[in-house]
């Protein structure tokens, strides 16, 4: 799911107007924390202007390039600068148009021509947006305690274990647990502990303000029920007990009849009730239902979407390790497997490149090795290797072909290109190679059952073997190594 591009088209077109309503000037909060998070990557380049929009990466900053010149033309679009039938960028125009260190930072860059423009989130390697970093760990924690204190309670341990399988933010499973047992402080509670202060519900002027009121009863939370459409008790919430009121929300969030997108927001409408009355006793901050409600349904969707992309992303390692088998597998009839070898060198920039085509038996039809220059990365490795045997596979004529490397990240993109936008050029290059080929299988392969390819490849780097060659069959110094290989498929 591409949680960039919804964000960055919702917000580009927001204002900050002259009195932002509460749930605006929450939205455009959001929108700051979410764009230092958020990378413009360049596809096509239609959507950016040249002089206008961020899309220059400097340091962990995005802004328009610098000015060379005065005169300029203010409609000029990224998309203008590329060179199309080279799939890069023109580099003649970026030469007249732009300083050279702005020239380096868009060079760093390739556009990824074949798709829109997009974001990429900057904290995880996939680009997409992430929340389970953040708070695993303050989660883990927090659960363990109050679980364990929850135990001491007989009479509320149903509710409360109910309210820690909420589908939820862990900060409002905390607070609806502190809700149930009267770790909140109201009117109420506040007079309870000697501390004396006014009890009246300052929203509605009730006698004594209790938890129950300021979540239930009180006049702005009825309105804001009512207009959330949670279906409300047929006699109304319980005016005395918070037990019973919790019991009633908790069994509709469960119910299969009521729409998802009704139930599932409850833990919000507490939550948000909650914030708005404490804003309002101590800051004097007042809210519209309508606004609340506004603000209610954004979080829980976000929250509830973003679990939805990590539940995703989790899926896909899931199947990644699926894919790692200890004995090398051959092809289906018809089919030619190429196994990619990939050996950087770090401090020369170099990369010993093999790959390496077997049958459905095994057996070793080419193999070829060569050097790569300039490569800064494993991710550039990995990209530069691949390219070039879709090349060469395609150049040797094979047409059902399965390509089998060590990279993840890059199968992982190319398989779904959708959860992976930082990886959105090299797919987009990738898938530019494969479309010659009449079927294309592209697999994570472990390093056990990669070896010879990557023994090839390493051997370019430690030898320093600039000379690149094809040829038949297997290398005879791996000749063991390929026939137990060919032995194992065989049984
Ligand atoms: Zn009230």
């Amino acid at each position: 799911m591409d949680i960039g591009s919804k964000i960055g088209q919702g917000f580009s077109s927001l204002g900050n107007g002259d009195r932002p309503s509460f749930a605006w000037r929450s939205v455009l909060h959001g929108r700051e924390l979410l764009e230092k998070g958020l990378r413009r990557g360049v596809g096509n380049g239609k959507s950016l202007n040249v002089w206008m929009d961020p899309w220059v990466c400097d340091e962990d900053e995005m802004r328009p390039p610098y000015l060379k010149q005065s005169l300029r033309n203010i409609c000029l679009k990224v998309s203008d600068l590329i060179d199309l039938p080279n799939r890069g960028w023109d580099v003649e125009l970026l030469d007249d148009l732009f300083l050279p260190q702005d020239i380096q930072r868009i060079m760093a860059n390739k556009p990824a021509v074949d798709h829109d423009d997009f974001w990429i989130w900057k904290h995880n390697k996939s680009g997409d947006y992430s929340v389970k970093s953040g708070y695993a760990v303050a989660f883990a924690t927090q659960k363990k305690d109050l679980i364990c204190e929850a135990t001491l309670q007989p009479s509320l341990n149903g509710l409360k274990i109910k309210v820690w399988g909420l589908q939820t933010a862990p900060k409002i499973k905390t607070f609806l647990w502190k809700a149930l047992s009267g770790a909140l402080a109201v009117g109420e509670r506040l007079a309870t502990r000697g501390m004396r202060l006014d009890q009246r519900c300052q929203f509605c002027g009730e006698e004594f303000e209790s938890i129950n009121h300021v979540l239930f009863t009180c006049a702005i939370a009825r309105q804001v029920w009512a207009l959330s459409l949670f279906p409300s008790p047929a006699s109304g919430f319980s005016q005395s007990s918070i037990f019973a009121n919790f019991q009633y929300v908790l069994s509709i969030g469960n119910d299969p009849q009521v729409p998802i997108e009704i139930s599932q927001p409850f833990p919000w409408i507490l939550w948000v009730l909650w914030k708005n009355r404490n804003k309002f006793t101590i800051e004097g901050k007042q809210f519209l239902a309508v606004d609340t409600i506004n603000k209610i349904k954004g979080d829980a969707s976000q929250w509830l979407f973003s679990q939805s992309a990590e539940k995703e992303l989790d899926q896909l390692h899931e199947n990644e390790s699926r894919l790692v088998k200890k004995v090398w597998k051959p092809p289906d009839s018809l089919w030619d497997k190429c196994n990619i070898g990939v050996s950087w060198l770090k401090r020369k920039n170099v990369v010993g490149a093999s790959w390496v085509v077997r049958d459905s038996h095994g057996r070793v039809k080419l193999h070829s090795r060569r050097m790569f220059s300039n490569i800064s990365s494993w991710d550039d490795a990995y990209l530069k290797c691949f390219l070039w045997a879709t090349d060469s596979m395609f150049s040797h004529r094979f047409t059902r072909i399965v390509f089998a490397f060590e990279d993840p990240s890059l199968v992982s993109a190319i398989n779904r290109p959708k959860a992976w936008p930082s990886f959105r050029m090299q797919v987009s290059e990738l898938e530019n190679a494969l479309k010659v080929f009449l079927e294309w299988v592209v697999v994570l392969e472990s390093r056990s059952m990669n070896r010879g390819p990557y023994l090839i490849a390493q051997s370019v780097t430690k030898y320093n073997l600039a000379q690149s060659y094809v040829a038949t069959g297997h290398p005879d110094w791996l000749h063991d190594l390929f026939v137990s290989e060919m032995g194992c498929s065989s049984v």
